[in-house]
């Protein structure tokens, strides 16, 4: 490729545009994917922080319904062992099982007493009520014996821990209330132990599946971990506490904030996250957990990678015009110079003109223009230069009042003729002429008139002589006529005695008639003389003898 003005400048338009589109773009897509990482935080904490509503008003519907069980009468008669004992028993295990078919978190519900150690009265799960042989004293469970201890109305919330009778190890909550009898006495407790995996797998499809929850409680142990399927029990190995992973959370811990928003960074099959947390309270301001929603780093990317590759054909496109325009203005810009250099060679060649574009009205049109005004100027001056030069050399060749060729040129042609004759033997005649008495012209007539007669025997001269032939003034009133290849002498003495008699016309000078005559002298080559000057100054001789011998008359040299 030729690395011509024209490519340079479309390289260097086309990187400027491509850099232009390039940072536009590169401006574009940070500040975009910026803003869809800023929403989509924002939009994770108002989720979370919906979710933690949710799961607190579920845990508080679950509460109301443990004590409007405990506020009716069958429990008391069960537990006082009233005679409709055995009836209301039947009664209450059908609302426990009409209540966990209700409710798929439910895992069990219970009627505890409070003597004989806290034993099972009724307890109901999803497979059904326990026969009697199968229930057991829980008398030692933090759950009876701490519910026990409640005032009227107050309620039991348990640690959250891992159903040690699930098979599944769910993590369980147990919810208790006392039951109390009109008179004050507290005869037992009702508990409701929720499997709070289902209740979490129930929120999770209230949203899209990527969305992943932790819970903690409030010692940072993590309860849900996404990285692990199922709850790992104590007894199973060490706790895993959410602040090793992320320490930022000891401010949530510390009660500092309610919420936070912070990246787990990738751990084993783990992408990288964007987490947040906030707590959720359960009864007891002490009593508080942990809610976690994390989402994969690359959902939120993901609308950002379609723009990615928007942009991209975007730039492409950008590009793609970019070089077009870059190509259209560099040939817009290169072509007229192009043309006014072809121009400017080809006037230096042939001095000629050829079109320019003077028609632009930008700098390369007044360029154009000033070209096309020097090129005018240097043709006008080589018009005047060649005039003056034929001006110049006619005048270093010829008399200026007659235009007959002078002395100078007429010995040119002289010697021209002379070797022309010389080689091809032939004559060359030479006839001298000189005007009888012409002071008195101009004595008697003045001086213009004597000018005039000067210009009418130059006239009178040339009119006699063949083409080839030449006259000449040699000065003053002297004439000289060559007569090349004459045949003879005597052809030469012919044409001087014609030229005698046509002298003696008179010559109407300045309404005057004058009466004109010449003194005549011939010389022929070779026989008078073998050069120029030789046969020029016998003619003369020959004239000067024709005045000698009474003027008016021929003399042969
Ligand atoms: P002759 O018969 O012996 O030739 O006598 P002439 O009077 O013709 O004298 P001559 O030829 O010796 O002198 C020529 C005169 O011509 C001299 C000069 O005053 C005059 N003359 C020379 N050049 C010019 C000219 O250009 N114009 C005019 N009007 N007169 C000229
Ligand atoms: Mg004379």
């Amino acid at each position: 490729m030729k690395f011509s003005l024209g490519n340079k400048l479309t390289l260097l338009l086309c990187l400027f545009g491509l850099l232009l589109s390039g940072f536009a773009s590169y401006y574009a897509l940070s500040s975009s994917k910026q803003i869809l990482i800023d929403a989509a935080k924002r939009d994770l904490l108002v989720a979370n922080q919906v979710l933690g509503r949710n799961l607190q008003i579920r845990l508080e519907n679950f509460a109301k319904d443990l004590k409007v069980l405990s506020a009716q009468s069958q429990p008391v008669d069960v537990l006082e062992d009233t005679p409709r004992s055995s009836r209301e028993a039947l009664e209450l295990t059908r609302l426990f099982t009409s209540m966990l078919d209700a409710h798929p978190e439910y895992q069990r519900i219970r009627l505890i007493e409070a003597k004989n150690h806290g034993l099972e009265r009724i307890s109901v799960n999803h497979h059904g009520a326990a026969a009697s042989s199968a229930l057991k004293e829980k008398g030692h469970f933090p759950y009876v014996f701490k519910t026990l201890k409640l005032l009227p109305g107050q309620q039991f919330f348990s640690e959250m821990a891992p159903s040690r009778i699930d098979p599944d190890n769910a993590l369980t909550l147990h919810l208790a209330s006392p039951v109390w009898t009109s008179d004050q006495q507290v005869l037992g407790v009702l508990v409701l132990s929720i499997n709070i995996n289902k209740l979490f797998s129930r929120l999770q499809r209230e949203l899209p599946d990527y969305y992943q929850f932790f819970l903690a409680n409030s010692q940072g142990e993590l309860l849900l971990n996404p990285g692990r399927e199922t709850f790992q029990a104590r007894d199973q190995g060490p706790r895993v506490m959410i602040q090793t992973q992320l320490p930022q959370i000891l401010a949530l811990l510390g009660g500092k904030s309610s919420s936070m928003l912070s990246i787990l960074p990738a751990k084993r099959e783990q992408p990288t996250r964007l987490v947040a947390f906030s707590t959720v309270s359960i009864a007891a301001e002490s009593n508080h957990l942990l809610l976690g929603l994390a989402v994969p780093e690359k959902h939120i990317l993901q609308a950002s990678q379609e723009l990615d590759q928007r942009l991209i054909h975007i730039i492409a496109v950008l590009s793609l015009i970019t070089l077009m325009l870059s190509l259209w203005l560099a040939r817009r810009m290169i072509r007229p110079l192009n043309q006014i250099g072809l121009a400017i060679a080809h006037f230096s060649k042939n001095l000629s003109l050829q079109p320019l574009p003077t028609e632009r009205g930008d700098e390369l049109g007044k360029l154009a223009r000033d070209i096309r005004a020097m090129q005018e100027k240097i043709l006008t001056q080589i018009v005047e230069l060649n005039t003056n030069q034929q001006e110049l050399q006619r005048m270093a060749h010829n008399d200026p009042l007659t235009g007959l060729p002078n002395r100078r040129l007429f010995f040119d042609s002289l010697n021209h003729a002379i070797s022309n004759a010389e080689r091809r033997g032939k004559l060359v005649g030479l006839l001298y002429v000189d005007i009888d008495h012409f002071k008195e012209i101009n004595d008697s007539h003045g001086h213009a008139a004597g000018d005039e007669v000067l210009v009418n025997v130059a006239h009178l001269l040339g009119s006699v002589i063949r083409s080839g032939d030449t006259v000449a003034r040699l000065g003053g009133d002297e004439f000289v006529i060559l007569i090349d290849e004459v045949e003879s002498s005597a052809t030469l003495m012919g044409i001087a005695q014609k030229l005698l008699v046509l002298l003696q016309n008179r010559l109407l000078i300045d309404g005057k008639s004058l009466q004109v005559r010449a003194s005549l002298g011939i010389s022929l080559y070779p026989q008078d003389g073998s050069d120029a000057e030789t046969l020029l100054h016998n003619a003369d001789r020959a004239m000067y003898r024709s005045k000698r011998s009474g003027r008016n008359t021929i003399t042969s040299a």
